[in-house]
């Protein structure tokens, strides 16, 4: 997709409209270089998918921090990725080696991009070496996980950071706002669905329980967690699911299909889709003076969204992976607080364990 052409023609068309480039761009100007001698360096953890066509290309557009190192189990790719990003060599570790980066002044974010229930080990590490974090979602397996890799990083005075892109997209931003601002009354339903037609390998991680922790849920549904959490900004207080299988063969070990409903204590009520066999993309929230709507909601780009007003004009293809890192370097750089810390991580697995336990039981649970 032409990026940028788009992004440059939504934003000559939103000029026209008169409304300002802070309201079109609003993350940008957190991610201003605030120290022009000092740009981070980020090491990526586990060189698959996401760091390969993601992260590592949106490291060369950010302006805070920039690809500093690799960590990778697999050699060939350390070659690979020395050319193409011109990393030295000191700065390549493998999964053995990992610790010594502890002595790498280089590096000042270890980026955790691996398999969900090797996030906890490599957090603790990397804080034992005194790097600050960012973990990819879902933040880990269980609670219980997500409070040591917390701890870790507090006891090492290091920040800890979840890779929730969507908090640095102009239209999941605008939902927090309708949202939280209550623009248009107070939220009522929210509806917020996610997945995809899994086609992949059928002996993929993704599919291991031990090393994803769940299937269709921990991967997908988190998104629509997250989006119902961040336009009431409440935490809900029961959750009531069903699962639905239709391919027991392929999900033999996790989750395919899950419905479930989220008690806010402002009232409101989120219907909630998580899949890995049904294509869902929506997040929408009804109030009470209107509603507001995103039909392409947690993709990297081609964000779509309305409210009942009429259309949301903003940029669909801001790099939301490179406004996530600048804000979380210059978060280290000012000593401030991140909007997506570890805690974030936690809630949502809270949310996560109510919604596995209410299928196991068939009844409400508390969260
Ligand atoms: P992937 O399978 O493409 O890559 C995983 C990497 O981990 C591979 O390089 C693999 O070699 C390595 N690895 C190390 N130890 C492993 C082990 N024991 N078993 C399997 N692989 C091992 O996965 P991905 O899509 O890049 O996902 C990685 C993480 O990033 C996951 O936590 C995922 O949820 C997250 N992710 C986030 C987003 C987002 O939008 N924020 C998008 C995609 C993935």
């Amino acid at each position: 997709m032409s990026t940028h052409a788009s992004s440059r023609r939504d934003f000559l068309y939103n000029l026209s409209l008169g409304v300002s480039s802070s309201l079109l761009f609003p993350s940008f100007a957190n991610c201003q270089r605030v120290n022009k001698d000092k740009k981070l360096g980020i090491a990526l953890v586990g060189l698959g998918s996401y760091s390969t066509y993601e992260l590592a290309p949106a490291l060369q557009q950010t302006k805070n921090c920039y690809l500093a190192g690799i960590v990778t189990g697999t050699p060939a790719k350390e070659k690979i990725w020395a050319e193409k990003y011109n990393i030295p060599a000191k700065n390549i570790y493998n999964y053995q080696t990992f610790d010594s980066i502890a002595d790498n002044k280089d590096i000042d974010i270890i980026y955790v991009v691996l398999p969900v229930a090797l996030h906890k080990e490599y957090t603790i590490r990397a804080a034992k070496a005194g790097k600050h974090v960012i973990s990819e979602k879902p933040m880990a397996v269980s609670v219980k996980d997500c409070q040591e890799m917390i701890d870790a990083c507090k006891q090492a005075n290091r920040k800890l950071s979840i890779g929730y892109r969507l908090h640095f997209e102009p239209f999941n931003m605008e939902m927090m706002r309708l949202g939280q601002k209550k623009v248009y009354g107070k939220v009522k339903t929210i509806e917020c669905e996610n997945g995809f037609v899994y086609g992949g390998d059928p002996n993929a991680w993704r599919l291991k329980k031990a090393l994803a922790g769940g299937g269709g849920l921990m991967d997908m549904g988190v998104y629509c967690i997250q989006g119902a959490r961040y336009v009431t900004d409440e935490e809900p207080l029961y959750a009531t699911a069903r699962e639905e299988k239709t391919n027991p063969v392929l999900f033999k070990e996790v989750d395919e299909t899950i419905y479930f409903t989220l008690e806010f204590p402002g009232g409101a009520i989120a219907k909630g889709i998580s899949s890995y066999n049904k294509n869902l993309n929506h997040l929408k929230a009804n109030a009470e003076k209107g509603w507001f709507e995103l039909t392409e909601a947690y993709r990297y780009g081609g964000m779509e969204g309305a409210t009942s007003d009429g259309p949301m004009k903003f940029d669909p293809n801001v790099n939301q992976q490179a406004l996530q890192m600048d804000d979380f370097a210059n978060c280290i750089l000012e000593d401030k607080q991140t909007r997506v810390p570890g805690e974030e991580g936690l809630k949502d697995l809270k949310v996560v364990e109510a919604i596995y336990r209410s299928i196991q039981s068939g009844n409400k649970e508390k969260i």
